[in-house]
């Protein structure tokens, strides 16, 4: 059948196949572009000169679901006209399949296929979908007109619990300062923490980041339920955040969230690897002065000063792949 502008677009987007999608239709308002499954364009017809461009991204993991119906009302109030957007929006509901599934992911995990990592995973299909996004979102930011903010927020949750529920990660900057009326405006939707991050990552948010030049954000919202189970009054401050940035209206802010940077990672280089903690320890745990946190063959992680903190253990993932950062406060 094919997608009317008015229709549920997460419902519609699941049902799909990606042939489906009308290439683009006007609104009253605005103009709708789809460049793929899930992938849609809005553009209002008057659109101010410095006006925001701005891609909003979820369900990269298919078991995160809150932010994608976040995400589908923002759309809904859209269309319906209760939300008059004011920006150039790039919506991206990442990974259809998995969502329809509610799973992380089938072959791999997608946001570690970003920034031409997918490449080196052809078989995946999420390397083919990370292509295509990363193509979309390229597209999208390059007719982005010089002074206009580029911004991106990759919105997940989480399957742990965190000490600190709401938080944000900034992709390693390189050469690129931090944008602290970013970091305000975070603090304002409610983010307690923010993670610096010390190296390049194939996530899209640093892809974004690097490749788009965007103030980009992975953030991380609560915890990952299936659809029908959100509680989604628990992400009321991220939805007002983007309602208000969307309409151009005065943001709410507040003070910089706590900060962090990785200090390094968890690699397990082999099926030898143990972790030393409890499978249900939560992010941002404090890791005690000594502690051994993992060990892999002849290689022992030792935690030092009592100040550092885990944030992401896996130790169920590949060789060769991350399983957990050590992080500590950057001191203010
Ligand atoms: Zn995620």
């Amino acid at each position: 059948m094919p997608f009317s502008p008015h229709a549920d677009f997460l419902a519609a987007t699941l049902a799909a196949a990606k042939t489906d999608f009308p290439a683009s239709c006007t609104l009253t308002q605005l103009r709708m572009v789809w460049h793929g499954h899930g992938l849609l364009e809005l553009v209002p017809h008057k659109l101010a000169a410095h006006a925001d461009h701005i891609l909003i991204s979820a369900g990269i993991h298919g078991n995160e679901t809150a932010p994608v119906e976040v995400l589908n009302t923002l759309l809904g109030d859209i269309i319906a006209g209760r939300l008059l957007l004011q920006a150039r929006l790039l919506l991206v509901l990442g990974h259809p399949i998995a969502l329809k599934s509610g799973e992380r992911y089938i072959d791999f995990d997608m946001n570690r296929l970003f920034a031409g990592a997918h490449r080196q995973h052809p078989d995946a299909q999420e390397a083919l979908r990370a292509a295509e996004i990363e193509r979309t979102a390229a597209l999208f930011f390059s007719t982005t007109p010089e002074g206009a903010r580029r911004l991106h927020y990759d919105l997940h949750t989480a399957i742990r619990g965190s000490v600190f529920e709401k938080f944000a990660i900034v992709p390693f900057l390189h050469d690129k300062k931090q944008n602290d009326e970013q970091q305000a405006w975070l603090g304002g939707c409610g983010i307690e923490a923010l993670l610096l991050h010390s190296a390049p990552a194939a996530t899209f948010s640093y892809y974004t980041s690097h490749h788009c030049q965007a103030d980009a954000f992975t953030l991380e919202l609560g915890k990952a339920r299936p659809f029908g189970e959100n509680d989604l009054s628990r992400f009321a401050g991220i939805e007002e955040g983007l309602r208000r940035l969307l309409a151009a209206a005065k943001p709410r802010l507040a003070p910089c969230p706590l900060l962090f940077r990785a200090k390094y990672n968890l690699i397990k280089h082999s099926d030898a690897f143990r972790l030393n903690l409890d499978d249900k320890v939560e992010n941002f745990t404090l890791l005690p002065d000594g502690m051994v946190i993992a060990e892999d063959g002849d290689t022992r992680y030792i935690a030092q000063g009592g100040h550092e903190r885990i944030l992401f253990p896996n130790p169920g993932v590949k060789p060769g792949l991350r399983a957990g950062i050590v992080i500590e406060p950057v001191a203010a």
